[in-house]
């Protein structure tokens, strides 16, 4: 018999391969599922204890654009490994002059301005197993798990981010390309925080299969309406992200240790489907 236990997790991370490429005994792990590949393997490992598994959002080769990832699949691809709760870093700009580059962000709302993605698993369509899903409304008034953005702030906090903004709007946008000036001064203008090009559907994605989600809002550069230079580029974003990602690293681990035990949780995310029958059966 196979041992599968070095391919279980209950801890999530999506990101990349500056997030795990030093732990030591990490198991690659290829996962189907019925919507599809991935972004990538999953990689997965042990950190003080606690069995986590690393996405890499957009391939480890960083060849997927944010509007061509298969949120579903990799969200599904999570749960199929045990994983119930998730951290989720990522790279915004800020829509305030006083969230600059290095500033951490843990938001507590988010506005999806994205346009062509697939973000629910109850569309209708049948599955391979022949099971369909039903009509399924998610309640999605805090689209994030409370407890985790707690751990994530106060985990951030005590390793000494200066600044780690507790709460904020995260306006997700299509993408790939930049925000214009005029976009962007308008976000800015509804009381919105940062801007990103990932954070959502995977967040609703996240709470469609009852998953704790965190997001972690790295600032890499303020927005076009928040700046008077040449306007953000891609260059700026991973050259921050870069100097950025190994102290990163050592609060998303600080936080995996931080996570509650998975039968231990109480919050929302755990049972927002309770009593409904889904007409599929989560993996
Ligand atoms: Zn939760």
């Amino acid at each position: 018999m196979i041992d599968t236990s070095a391919m279980r997790a209950d801890i999530g991370v999506i990101g990349g391969s500056g997030f795990y490429s030093f732990l030591d005994d990490v198991t690659e792990v290829t996962v189907e599922t019925p919507y599809g590949d991935p972004s990538d393997s999953l990689f997965v490992g042990e950190l003080a204890g606690r069995r986590v598994a690393f996405l890499p959002r957009h391939g480890r080769d960083h060849r997927l654009p944010p509007n061509r990832i298969n949120y579903r699949a990799n969200l599904w691809a999570l749960r199929s490994l045990g994983v119930r709760q998730v951290l989720a870093p990522c790279a915004v700009g800020g829509l305030r002059p006083e969230y600059g580059p290095g500033t951490l962000l843990v938001p507590d709302q988010l506005v999806d301005r994205t346009k062509t993605r697939q973000q629910t698993f109850f569309d209708g369509e049948p599955l391979p197993d022949g099971s369909a899903p039903n009509v399924v409304h998610t309640t999605f008034a805090d689209p994030y798990c409370p407890t985790g953005r707690a751990v994530a702030v106060a985990v951030a906090r005590g390793h000494g981010w200066d600044p780690v903004v507790d709460g904020g709007t995260m306006v997700v946008v299509e993408g790939p390309r930049f925000s214009t000036r005029a976009e962007s001064r308008w976000h800015a203008a509804q009381g919105w925080s940062v801007v990103g090009m990932t954070g959502h559907p995977e967040a609703v994605l996240a709470r469609e299969l009852e998953l704790c989600y965190t997001s972690m809002a790295l600032v890499t550069d303020l927005d076009a309406g928040a700046e008077t230079g040449d306007g953000v580029s891609h260059a700026e974003v991973m050259r921050v992200f870069a100097e950025n990602v190994g102290r990163l690293r050592e609060v998303i681990f600080a936080a995996v240790c931080a996570l509650p035990e998975t039968d231990g949780r109480t919050c929302l995310c755990t049972r927002v489907h309770e009593g409904w029958d889904l007409g599929i059966t989560l993996p």
